[in-house]
């Protein structure tokens, strides 16, 4: 009897290439949320099922969450070393949408060898603004590209630099108002207009406030762009209920419009940039206080703000509280975006941390204080609203995001009850616990909580060209 039934087995049943078994599989897209077998095959999902299945590999999923992999649409580390530090994170696709690239053909062209996560780049207008105006940063605008008006030609020059990204494969077109504080109104109409003829998303890192936000959907509402809003958590601070609200309100009135957040209540940028340097060059040692060094964990004040912006590197700006960030997080609205931030071998425990602290500090249960968002609707965020985002430009996002047969097999596989963030500002480079495995195309990039050395199975996210 029993011989002949494992014959059945080994005649009936396909071979998958790696099974895993067992686990908690949460679907935000078909809603399922059941204990599931799933079977991979040439770096797709071939089946999910409750029935018993083989495969040359074995994930032991019990006791454990399999959703989606993770999308990051706002990921500014593009290295090995953070692509590293995302897979870690349970992170499949890390896409640098908000500062984006200069030149897109060369920027995927130096990936080309392949990675460990999935990954994509905006065309920038803060980068291309820097090109054209010869500015003198390595990363961010310091000099013209921040404070100098482009002429009529610059502009000119500038809008067609980001038709030739799109034309070349761009996911998206990426912009930072406050990193160009003297592009003026009609330079950002030519860019919205480009956007919008390419029908992409514009990602905007906006001007603070409500009045920034006015200001960003006036010029969608004028060229008819589609709008994201980066990080609204540290865009709105106080002001981040009301501008909440006027995004749903855009929304209800038929507008393409969607927005983003990071779980922290401190953000991170370059200190001889334009956004720190305007707000804080004749700013009072109280303000000043706002502002720590990271390595150090000093707070500024006058003498150490002057003697650290002639050094130059990231600094940590503390001016929100928990109570905004929660109302970021858990709003329906928002994608979890980590806003990685990582420079010479520093940068903001976001890079590290981000999806395992929204699943370990803002996910609701009866151990932890004040129920929040349901687990399902974390790995939404974390999942199907960042790939439907970019659907429009770029089909294949159709492919990622979710759990069903013939879906890109990028999996995250996560101990519920046990997944938290460990980085801090002072050791930003701390992975989290309880992100177990990780699948990128079919490939384990972490395996029992640790990163597989040696394999880079990531592909490139590009718009068809
Ligand atoms: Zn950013």
């Amino acid at each position: 009897m029993i011989t002949g039934l494992l014959l059945v087995l080994q005649l009936g049943t396909p071979v998958y290439d790696r099974v895993i078994l067992g686990g908690h599989v949460m679907d935000p897209a078909s809603q399922l949320d059941a204990v599931r077998n799933i079977g991979l095959t040439g770096g797709r999902i071939a089946v999910i099922t409750t029935h018993a299945i083989r495969g040359r590999d074995t994930v032991d999923a019990h006791g454990l969450v399999v959703a989606p992999g993770f999308i990051d649409l706002h990921a500014h580390g593009q290295t090995p070393e953070t692509y590293r530090f995302y897979s870690l994170d349970g992170v499949t696709a890390a896409l640098e949408l908000e500062l984006g690239t200069s030149d897109v053909a060369a920027w995927y062209g130096e990936r080309s060898a392949a990675e460990p996560v999935n990954y994509g780049v905006s065309i920038g207008h803060i980068k291309v603004r820097m090109a054209v105006m010869h500015d003198s940063g390595s990363w961010m605008p310091v000099s013209d590209g921040a404070y100098r008006a482009a002429s009529p030609e610059q502009i000119g020059e500038i809008a067609q630099r980001i038709e030739v990204g799109l034309r070349e494969g761009a996911v998206s077109v990426g912009a930072g108002f406050p990193y160009t504080p003297a592009a003026t109104r009609d330079e950002l109409l030519a860019l919205f207009r480009v956007a919008a003829m390419a029908k992409t998303p514009i990602h905007v890192h906006i001007r603070p406030g409500v009045a920034g936000l006015k200001e960003a959907l006036a010029l969608a509402g004028e060229t008819h762009a589609r709008l994201h809003v980066v990080h609204i958590n540290s865009a709105g601070l106080a002001e981040t209920p009301v501008m909440l609200q006027m995004i749903s309100d855009a929304r209800a009135h038929g507008r393409d419009v969607t927005t983003e957040a990071y779980p922290y209540d401190a953000g991170m940028t370059e200190i001889q940039s334009a956004t720190i340097q305007d707000v804080y060059k004749n700013a009072p040692d109280e303000r000043l206080a706002e502002l720590e060094w990271p390595s150090t964990g000093e707070r500024l004040n006058r003498a150490r703000f002057e003697r650290y912006s002639r050094i130059g590197g990231p600094v940590v700006v503390h001016t929100n509280t928990e109570q905004m960030v929660i109302v970021a997080i858990t709003s329906p609205l928002t994608i979890i975006a980590s806003d990685a931030y990582w420079q010479n071998g520093t940068g903001h425990p976001r890079t590290t941390g981000t999806f395992a602290r929204v699943l370990g500090r803002y996910v609701g249960s009866a151990d932890r204080q004040g129920v929040r968002l349901s687990l399902m609707d974390a790995i939404r965020k974390m999942t199907l609203m960042p790939a439907q985002r970019l659907e429009a430009r770029i089909p294949a996002m159709r492919q990622k995001g979710r759990l069903r047969v013939g879906a890109d097999a990028d999996i995250t596989i996560f101990d519920a009850g046990r997944v938290l963030d460990r980085s801090t500002y002072r050791e930003p480079s701390l992975s989290p616990v309880g992100i177990q495995d990780v699948i990128v195309n079919g490939v384990s990039v972490v395996a029992n909580g640790r990163a597989v050395e040696g394999v880079a199975p990531g592909k490139e996210v590009r718009a068809p060209r």
